[in-house]
């Protein structure tokens, strides 16, 4: 959307943080379609602390919050929004580089809302909002946050800290990806000492699961297949092949993304018709390119789009792609 204010880089401008500096007001925090911990924990951190500020914060956006995640404090506050309400001083949204990311609800957000905010970490964001903080830079909307709070000198309590520390872990693979930088690190030790628990944060993401998941972690396994000497692996899941809330809670696509060989990583996921698809690269293939090319988009090591069923159809089409941008990734390489 044009007419907005623009804003790069890791420290917030004061036309970010000017709208969060007076005490008490009446803010919405929208979240994007199928949330994950980094859009959920910004949201809830930012939330909780104008909470602390006299606020009144409602929470939401088009799908409520998975399972696996019940854990992040203040979690109970946030659920799927018909009718996002108000009226608000301000919208929130984190982590959602597109508008249609919150299926219209954006939209009503504009009427309800005196001003929106878009606080993101995607290189392709639309730009979309009154007031736009991007940087790319950052591992996870969780650095940005950190950021922003520290910025308006509101105090870290615990239940904040466990949510920006959670947002960082997933976005970063618990600190395993090529985004982790240095400052990923600083953050993370400042939210640890403001009452994050690393332990209790990976076992509530990793170590939770239910006895009839590694059954089902066996069955996707087996459904890994490998091509193009080894450089492209794939998992395909067609739908009911095992329970979506099994899906939900495993980054399945890391299993093919595992193996030594492979430059490019894809999970497809059938759905209502439709198939899901996760696509992760290993270095030198800018998986972005790929998913943009399906109207999604996403990180340039992680990114997604979503394609019409069935999923064997869905298969050609992005492996082909895939085996293009392999191709161009490395000219002359075996197909
Ligand atoms: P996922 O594979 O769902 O974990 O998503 C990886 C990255 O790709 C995230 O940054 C998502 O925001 C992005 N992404 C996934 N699906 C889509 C989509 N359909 N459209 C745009 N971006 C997507
Ligand atoms: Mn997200
Ligand atoms: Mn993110």
């Amino acid at each position: 959307m044009s007419g907005g204010v623009e804003h790069r880089g890791s420290t917030p401008a004061e036309a970010v943080l000017a709208p969060f500096r007076k005490d008490g007001g009446r803010a919405l925090m929208l979240g994007h379609v199928h949330p994950d911990a980094d859009v959920l924990g910004t949201l809830l951190a930012l939330g909780l602390a104008l909470e602390g500020r006299g606020w009144s914060v409602a929470y939401g956006g088009p799908h409520a919050a998975p399972g696996a995640l019940g854990f992040l404090p203040g979690i109970e506050r946030y659920g799927r929004l018909a009718e996002v309400g108000g009226p608000f001083d301000v919208a929130v949204l984190t982590d959602c580089p597109n508008p249609q990311r919150t299926e219209g609800l954006i939209d009503q957000a504009r009427r309800a809302a005196r001003l929106i905010v878009n606080i993101d970490h995607h290189p392709d964001n639309r730009r979309y909002a009154d007031v736009n903080w991007l940087d790319v830079e950052a591992a996870a909307t969780g650095e940005m946050v950190y950021e922003l709070l520290e910025a308006l000198g509101a105090p870290l309590t615990p239940p904040i800290a466990t949510n920006l520390f959670t947002a960082i872990h997933t976005d970063t693979g618990s600190f395993r990806y090529s985004n982790v930088t240095a400052r990923t690190f600083r953050t993370a030790a400042a939210l640890v000492a403001a009452g994050a628990e690393p332990a209790l944060v990976s076992e509530s993401l990793y170590e939770r699961r239910a006895p009839d998941a590694l059954r089902w972690l066996g069955e996707s396994l087996a459904r890994v297949e490998v091509s193009d000497a080894g450089r492209l692996a794939w998992l395909a899941l067609p739908a009911g092949a095992v329970p979506e809330t099994f899906v939900e809670s495993e980054e399945l696509v890391n299993y093919p993304r595992s193996i030594a060989t492979v430059r490019v990583a894809c999970l497809f996921r059938e759905r209502g018709g439709e198939v899901k698809v996760s696509l992760r690269g290993k270095g030198d293939v800018d998986v972005q390119r790929i998913a943009a090319q399906f109207g999604g988009g996403g990180h340039r090591s992680a990114a997604g789009c979503t394609v019409p069923g069935p999923v064997a159809a869905a298969m050609r089409a992005v492996l082909a792609a895939a085996r293009a941008a392999l191709a161009e990734a490395r000219p002359g390489a075996p197909r």
